[in-house]
């Protein structure tokens, strides 16, 4: 096979098979999630998870099999209800871990639907892999997002880096490759594994 003829059989399918990714973007509106001081300026967990959404995002789009909806908090308390979550074919809840000890580090998923655990398995390896960091694996988590949309969709919460290592020298390009190892992760899981034809 040629790969436009390759390109020529995916674009056939569109239509059909566009795969509708949730990318909820971790805290924000007043909650900044975990905060670290890193080279004399602070570095404020939600607007690492918004780098890390947005090149997911657009690392899924370029691919041109899905469509991405950011998911960002509202005032007011118009978050995401579980129900307006189920139209979708995944949701994944960007988060960046963080604790005192700057020799830890490591990525985790969390998931609540033992169904999802494998998926959340393979994003913790991927990311681990990718950035070279202690691959923590998979833990079940009893989050409010997950357990809302239990039953009728596929969701993990992912825990991309510890913000408080000593790895980290360039928060920006760790949370942009965080988001590229993602995209390529929710890729294999839901395309990939699908479409073994391809
Ligand atoms: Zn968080």
């Amino acid at each position: 096979m040629t790969r436009t003829w390759i390109a020529g059989g995916v674009m056939g399918f569109l239509g059909a098979i566009l795969i509708t990714v949730v990318l909820d973007v971790g805290h924000g509106f007043g909650d900044s999630g975990a905060v670290v001081e890193h080279n004399g300026r602070l570095v404020k967990e939600h607007e690492l998870n918004l780098i890390a959404a947005n090149a997911a995002k657009k690392a899924l789009e370029e691919k041109g099999l899905y469509h991405v909806f950011l998911l960002q908090k509202r005032p007011y308390g118009l978050e995401a209800s579980g129900s307006k979550l189920c139209f979708s074919d995944l949701v994944v809840s960007i988060h960046h871990n963080n604790f005192w000890n700057p020799e830890v580090n490591g990525s985790e998923v969390f998931y609540y639907d033992k169904k999802n655990r494998d998926m959340a398995a393979g994003f913790s390896r991927k990311i681990a892999t990718g950035l070279q960091i202690k691959n923590r694996g998979a833990k079940l988590g009893n989050i409010a997002i997950l357990r809302g949309i239990h039953g009728c969709t596929k969701a993990v919460l992912t825990e991309g880096y510890f913000m408080g290592s000593g790895d980290i020298k360039d928060h920006h390009k760790w949370s942009e490759r965080y988001g590229l190892l993602l995209a390529d992760a929710i890729h294999e899981s839901l395309w990939k594994h699908n479409h073994k034809s391809l």
